[in-house]
């Protein structure tokens, strides 16, 4: 087993994150997630923040950091979607995306990296989408968004990575979870057809990723974008 470490998961109460926060807990790691509804699996402390809100993140930190310690492994796993056509997309459906799935990961990697900094030791995992490098119609808030955080990982690992700070992108595909059921049936379809292995991901395939970004055997990588999406993003 690696080292144990004190991590923090966002949007750990459903879907993706609570998958990553599972298999922390089972690695033996302290673990931590945000949530602006309902628990973390059993297990973690969650504490409650909207990640569009500095304040409510500062507040959730002090609380991990008094109860578990100051948080090493940093997971922004937030995010939203508000798909429409571009010329339907109205300022909100932008503005609200961005603010969630970019912003979100910005004031809480900039909270996180107070801690990292002093402990000269961190890892930051940002969750993307195979659509922020691929492209996809209907999705220019999200998929924007999503790319961005490309450039984030990697202007942190140039700004930080002399200090013991890793950061890195996981890029899942089509993962089983609430956001992908509400994609009418023929998209989800179509979808299937074009992934080279044929089905969907599980969550769990997508925190196995983050595990091992995570772990020691990943001191050396930073800067990177691990597709889990089954071969869908191949060549971008
Ligand atoms: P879900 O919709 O199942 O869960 C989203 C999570 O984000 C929830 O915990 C939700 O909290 C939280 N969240 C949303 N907005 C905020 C906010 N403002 N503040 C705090 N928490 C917030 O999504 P998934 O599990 O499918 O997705 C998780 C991540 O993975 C997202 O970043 C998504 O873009 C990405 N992803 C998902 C893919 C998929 O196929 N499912 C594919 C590629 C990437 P609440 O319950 O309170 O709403």
């Amino acid at each position: 087993m690696s080292t144990s470490r004190v991590v923090l998961i966002t949007g750990g109460n459903r879907g993706i994150g609570r998958a990553i926060a599972e298999r922390f807990v089972a690695d033996g790691h302290r673990v931590a997630v945000t949530a602006r509804s309902g628990e973390g699996p059993e297990g973690t402390l969650t504490v409650r923040a909207d990640v569009t809100d500095a304040s409510s993140l500062d507040a959730a930190f002090t609380q991990v950091e008094a109860e578990l310690g100051p948080v090493e492994v940093v997971v922004a796993n937030a995010g939203i979607t508000k798909d429409t056509l571009l010329l339907r997309m109205t300022e909100d459906d932008f503005d609200s995306v961005v603010s969630t799935n970019l912003g979100g990961a910005f004031r809480v990697v900039k909270r996180a990296s107070k801690g990292m900094l002093r402990a000269k030791w961190g890892r930051v995992i940002l969750i993307s989408s195979v659509v922020g490098l691929f492209g996809s119609a209907g999705q220019i808030n999200y998929s924007s968004s999503k790319a961005a955080l490309v450039g984030f990982a990697r202007s942190l690992t140039r700004e930080l990575g002399a200090r013991g700070i890793t950061a890195n992108v996981v890029a899942p595909g089509f993962i089983e979870t609430d956001m992908t059921a509400s994609l009418p049936e023929d998209t989800q379809a179509e979808y299937k057809r074009s992934i080279p292995a044929g089905r969907y991901g599980s969550s769990a395939e997508v925190a196995g990723a983050v595990a091992w970004l995570a772990s020691d055997d990943a001191a050396y990588i930073s800067g990177a974008v691990i597709p889990v999406d089954g071969g869908l993003g191949m060549g971008h």
